[in-house]
């Protein structure tokens, strides 16, 4: 077990990985049944300013909202820093469009309400997320069950983390899922709280049809 403030895990536990950081399964060290996730990001992926990350982070800890993941711990480790986060049990809602297609308006619409709550939140507060995509908004279904999707709540996670990767990480980034991002934000042009509100128009447009309004091509 490798431990992280009050937090352990198994590097076994793999969850998932993305263009930069790779997130494992892992539990509270005494209250063993605190499921967490921890990512691991390889401090070469970050910018040099890291103070300013440091300010951001004490933000995102402060933020606790049900639609928002909750950030836990923050720990710099050797050349990696890992960030603890809530646990969500329902995978995302990129693998959840793609064992269901395209999905009801109901559920789009119980979706949909539980990130504009979250967005509200965050947006009183300044942040914007700048990377929204079906891979960052995580699903949790009550009691670990696989329940109506009515009944599953809606997290929006990696608020605010984009703009504190390398710029050559931010382009791995990019080739990995410009589908959702505004144009200003792909372009590096001066960007508002607006380039999120496109983001969710690409995801729901998805959700509607199954399919992304706009395709990436090599
Ligand atoms: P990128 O890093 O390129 O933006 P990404 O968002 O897919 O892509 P990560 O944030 O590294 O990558 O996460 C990888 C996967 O781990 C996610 O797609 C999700 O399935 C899972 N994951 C991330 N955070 C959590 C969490 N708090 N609870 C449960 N699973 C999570």
């Amino acid at each position: 077990m490798e431990s992280v403030g009050k937090f352990e895990f198994n590097r076994k536990n793999l969850i998932g990985h993305g263009a930069f950081a790779i997130v494992f399964k892992g539990r509270h060290k005494e209250k063993r049944d605190w499921e967490v996730a921890i990512k691991c990001i390889n401090k070469k992926n970050l910018a040099k300013s890291q103070s300013l990350l440091g300010k951001e982070i004490k933000i995102l800890k402060e933020l606790k909202h049900d639609n928002i993941v909750r950030l836990l711990d923050y720990q710099e480790m050797g050349g990696s820093v890992y960030l603890v986060m809530e646990y969500c049990n329902g995978g995302d809602l990129s693998e959840y469009l793609h064992s269901k297609g395209a999905l009801s308006e109901d559920t789009i619409r119980a979706f949909l309400q539980q990130i504009a709550q979250a967005m509200k939140v965050l947006q009183s507060k300044g942040i914007l997320h700048r990377d929204l995509k079906p891979q960052n908004i995580l699903l949790c279904h009550p009691e670990g069950r696989r329940s109506s999707s009515i009944n599953t709540s809606i997290k929006i996670a990696d608020f605010g983390f984009a703009r504190h990767l390398q710029t050559n990480t931010m382009a791995a980034t990019l080739c990995g899922s410009p589908m959702y991002m505004a144009p200003e934000v792909i372009m590096s042009q001066n960007y508002d709280a607006k380039a999120d509100l496109w983001s969710i128009g690409t995801i729901v447009y998805q959700c509607l049809t199954g399919k992304a309004p706009f395709h990436y091509k090599e």
